[in-house]
């Protein structure tokens, strides 16, 4: 019997998606576009007499998050930001007209991003692309506010012509990214709703919001006032600041948010089908503030909870810090229904974080509060933290810096304990037929604390074995073992 030529070991790993999953596995990628986590694995391979023994072991990590504008992406960021535990970027792709430039630099980001191994979110409006240049005539297409005043630039939602429109770029747009293999993990529709105020009053929406509800629209009042604020609620309840209604007008009102919400969900669901046509294993997720209704024009519950593409939501459940902290900003008992319904639905559920003066007037962000932040939201068993947005939490508009530096260190330390848990050790034994090449162990099942892992195998080419690994809810995690020569039976 040969000795066994254990610990000399190459591990060649490769860190990739797999694009396409199909025939058996279906099942599976269905709860993966969920993405409940990501896999991280140590692979050692040891030849044995016979073949060969694979030692994985599995690590699944939720999502960390940093939203960044595109600008911000430098390797030295990125570094700074993978070293305190960040594994997940979101930001806007710059691809508004699909113009050569605007392309190139989207693939340089995207390259980017993907070397680091980070996964990537497409953090988009409602207007990822421009449809202006499929508009035949200009002419009645805007949207119009309620004192009749035509606003360019922004189409109205419910215009068939427009939507037509919408979705021939939206089609150009996913040809281009295919094309030139732009391939996001996810999108996220980033608070699609609009406030009141923003809401269309074009003729062709009052006519049938009249025929419709057998109504005029309502219209705001006191609202130039009201909106000074940058942000129109009260907080901590998340309440909006009812001046832009009489107490009177609220059925009016609530009737005005939900026929503005219709199209709004209906154009989600065009963006989320027309990316799943190019990526099926794209994940589609909306984040959307806590419950508003009517103020923010977009009935969650009842709208984009219907949308059949949806793999995931969140909120941007806001974090109070100073005075009010520890306590959430936002709607606690929303934020905790964002969390349960997703837990029944088998989709994902991400936290936005943000620190900042809710309102009580306690101050900036202060050292420590991230960690505060970060535990709150593990303990709602979230599958994910979000951060908005990259350098803002100190440098933005509602705090004064404490250093960012030291911020990223507080932030290393508030995600480590959830992501460094012990790993999960799998065994497959392979048997490596010196001539035929092929590898035993297809379909073998690692138990681990957490679960069950799924351990798929492919014949070596070039002495490498490629290995893919599942796990639920988790993007299937491959790997190319090169198996050492002094390991390979011959
Ligand atoms: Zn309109």
């Amino acid at each position: 019997m040969k000795p066994l030529l254990a610990g000399k070991v190459a591990v060649y790993a490769m860190l990739f998606l797999v694009a396409a999953c199909a025939g058996s596995c279906h099942a599976q990628a269905v709860n993966e576009t969920a993405i409940k986590g990501i896999l991280k694995t140590n692979v050692q391979y040891a030849a044995t007499g016979s073949g060969g023994e694979l030692t994985i072991e599995v690590q699944r990590e939720p999502i960390i998050g940093m939203q960044m504008n595109s600008g911000q992406v430098t390797n030295r960021d990125l570094q700074a930001l993978k070293e305190c535990g960040v594994n997940t970027i979101s930001l806007r792709l710059p691809l508004g007209s699909l113009k050569e430039n605007e392309i190139k630099e989207t693939k340089r980001i995207i390259g980017m991003l993907k070397d680091k191994g980070f996964t990537v979110f497409w953090l988009s409006g409602l207007n990822p692309v421009s449809c202006e240049r499929f508009l035949s005539s200009k002419a009645d297409i805007s949207k119009v506010d309620w004192k009749g005043r035509k606003i360019n630039n922004r189409p109205c939602y419910r215009n068939p012509q427009v939507k037509e429109a919408f979705n021939k770029a939206m089609q150009e747009c996913v040809q281009a990214m295919v094309k030139h293999n732009i391939y996001p993990e996810g999108i996220i529709m980033n608070e699609p709703g609009q406030i009141a105020g923003e809401f269309c009053y074009c003729r062709h929406c009052s006519k049938l919001f009249q025929q419709k509800h057998d109504l005029s629209m309502p219209k705001p009042v006191n609202l130039e006032e009201s909106t000074q604020s940058s942000i129109p609620v009260n907080w901590p309840a998340g309440l909006p600041k009812a001046k832009y209604m009489q107490e009177s007008g609220r059925v009016a009102w609530s009737k005005m948010a939900e026929f503005y919400c219709e199209p709004v969900t209906e154009r989600i669901e065009d963006i989320f089908k027309h990316l799943r046509s190019g990526f099926s294993q794209i994940s589609c997720q909306v984040t959307t503030l806590t419950d508003i209704h009517p103020y923010y024009g977009l009935d969650f519950w009842n709208g984009v909870m219907n949308i059949g593409q949806l793999d995931g939501i969140q909120t941007a459940i806001y974090w109070a810090v100073g005075k009010a902290s520890p306590l959430t900003a936002g709607d606690e008992r929303v934020a905790r229904k964002f969390v349960g319904t997703a837990q029944k639905r088998g989709l994902s559920c991400y936290y936005w974080l943000q620190g900042y003066d809710c309102g009580d007037n306690s101050g900036p962000l202060k050292p420590g509060e991230i960690q505060v932040a970060v535990r709150e939201a593990f303990a709602r068993e979230v599958d994910g933290i979000l951060i908005w947005s990259y350098l803002n939490p100190i440098r933005g508009p509602w705090n004064k810096p404490y250093g960012w530096d030291e911020y990223l260190v507080d932030l290393g330390e508030a995600v480590a304990p959830y992501l460094n848990k012990p790993a999960d050790k799998c065994r497959v034994v392979v048997n490596i037929n010196g001539s035929e090449k092929t590898v035993n162990g297809n379909g073998t099942e690692g138990w681990g604390q957490g679960g069950v892992y799924r351990i798929k195998t492919a014949k070596p080419a070039d002495g490498k074995i490629r290995l893919t690994v599942y796990y639920p809810a988790c993007r299937p995690l491959q790997q190319e073992i090169k198996i050492d020569d002094g390991g390979q039976p011959k």
